[in-house]
């Protein structure tokens, strides 16, 4: 799939003959619920609640732009993804995703483990009171600094990424004294149906150990000679914004497939296998993700049938679900500040953010939806782009989306299912101040990440 930070601006005709925006929708006062937070809703005066509150009040009390966070939500998805696993099967959150301390807290009164991918989440879970071994570490180059960090706390797993990595690991083990467990992560050379900049099992990438020409095979060799290492399983993570199982079945026959060579050659039966995260959200009303329980179906079925044919007997599975869990569950909000007519060529709906709140239209070209939320409207629909403030011709937040045709400066306007890879992506491209995240539940809202000041941005510039 090609990639462009600055598409070439396709003409109002040629967009309207193409995808989901060739037609509006039938009501553009309609909220799909696929696409936004489970307790947001329309109100009878017409501006959209979350949680109970009107989103003109949270302007008021927290402004523009912010993510507002669906703690319901959130937690209704954490326990259906480990309903759906069950006691014989671990689902570990992706950190990365967005992690918060409140976050940490809903995942341990939850019952998830957590994923962490840096030094820094690592604080931020060990911070918030996750039980160390309900972390596991991830990384494809993790420092002797974080290593010895991870292994001081005892977090759960660390994830070998390399064959640098696991002497590494070992050294640092054995001199602390301890016995770290670990997984060993090998790509298996799954090409998942997603834009190439989230595809990571295909075997030309940074991530992981191929399972071709042996490399994997070798990899655990020398994890079970190594001392201070306890190999407990293989992981493998095939993309981001998945919605075909059939990579996640490929990618677990070939996993099960290297555990009984394991078996065979060492007598050693791994007891754990984990098929990482990337299961897909819906952006628009044309996505159609899985359920959590259908997935734990697809995988539990496979992963038995293809352990029974090999004689092994079924390991522990663990997923990572990151965007699938906390994506869905936050908006942006943001208010209009131009509405500018390119007669025959476009509309351009400038917000008060942008690239620097949501990098992932211009990074992945993704696509999003957006709705007037401040008011209902019934005038016409009017195609447009939706586009930040800042100075760069690619700062796109949404790509083509109908909006009424009456939409004025000082419209509150709401991009859903930004709660995934959009605060935690935030950057202070031209000093912007990255947004709050407010949690709102049963009608009270609170910050759980504060707004970027003007004192922030100083106080890093030492002079
Ligand atoms: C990014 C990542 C995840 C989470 O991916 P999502 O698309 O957010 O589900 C899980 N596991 C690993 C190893 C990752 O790198």
């Amino acid at each position: 799939m090609s990639r462009s930070a600055h598409p070439a601006g396709p003409r109002h005709a040629d967009v309207l003959t193409e995808g989901h925006y060739a037609a509006p929708p039938a009501d553009l006062n309609a909220l799909d619920e696929k696409v936004w937070a489970r307790t947001v809703s329309r109100g009878d005066d017409g501006a959209v609640t979350v949680g109970g509150i009107e989103v003109t009040r949270l302007a008021e009390e927290f402004g523009t732009p912010a993510y507002f966070l669906d703690e319901s939500d959130f937690r209704a998805r954490c326990r259906a993804w480990a309903d759906a696993f069950g006691a014989d099967a671990d689902v570990f959150y992706a950190g990365k995703a967005f992690l918060s301390r409140a976050v940490v807290r809903w995942l341990k009164e939850e019952g998830l483990n957590l994923d962490v991918c840096s030094g820094g989440e690592l604080t931020t879970a060990l911070d918030a009171g996750m039980p160390a071994e309900r972390i596991a570490f991830h990384g494809n180059n993790k420092t002797v600094a974080e290593i010895e960090r991870a292994v001081r706390a005892g977090v759960g797993r660390i994830v070998l990424d390399s064959f640098q990595e696991i002497v590494r690991v070992s050294h640092i083990a054995q001199q602390l004294g301890r016995r770290q467990r670990v997984q060993i992560r090998v790509t298996v050379g799954v090409e998942a149906h997603t834009h190439e900049f989230i595809a990571t099992a295909h075997e030309d990438q940074k991530f992981g150990i191929a399972l071709a020409g042996g490399q994997a095979a070798e990899a655990v060799r020398r994890a079970l000679t190594l001392d201070g290492l306890e190999l407990v399983g293989i992981h493998s993570h095939i993309g981001s914004q998945i919605f075909d199982m059939a990579g996640f079945e490929v990618s677990a026959r070939r996993v099960v497939q290297l555990l009984t060579e394991v078996r065979d050659e060492h007598g050693v039966e791994l007891p754990e296998i984990d098929l990482g995260g990337g299961l897909g959200i819906a952006y628009t009303s044309d996505d159609d993700p899985r359920e959590p329980h259908e997935i734990a179906k697809a995988l539990g079925d496979i992963v038995s049938r293809e352990c029974e044919a090999a004689g092994l007997a079924t390991p522990r599975i663990s997923v990572e679900p990151g965007r699938a869990i906390v994506g869905p569950t936050a908006f942006t909000l943001y208010e209009v500040g131009t509405v500018k007519h390119l007669e025959g060529l476009r509309t351009y709906v400038s917000v008060d953010g942008g690239m620097s709140d949501n990098i992932r239209t211009a990074l992945y070209d993704a696509e999003y939806s957006v709705a007037l939320v401040s008011r209902r409207s019934d005038a016409e629909p009017m195609l447009v782009r939706v586009v930040g403030k800042h100075c760069e011709s690619g700062d796109i937040v949404v790509k083509d989306a109908f909006l009424p045709s009456d939409l004025a400066p000082g419209d509150l306007i709401a991009v859903p299912a930004t709660g995934a890879y959009c605060r935690s992506m935030a950057s202070n491209y031209n000093h912007a101040l990255r947004p709050p995240v407010v949690a709102v539940r049963d009608g009270e809202a609170r910050v759980i990440v504060r707004r970027e000041t003007e004192e922030d941005l100083l106080r890093l510039d030492v002079g």
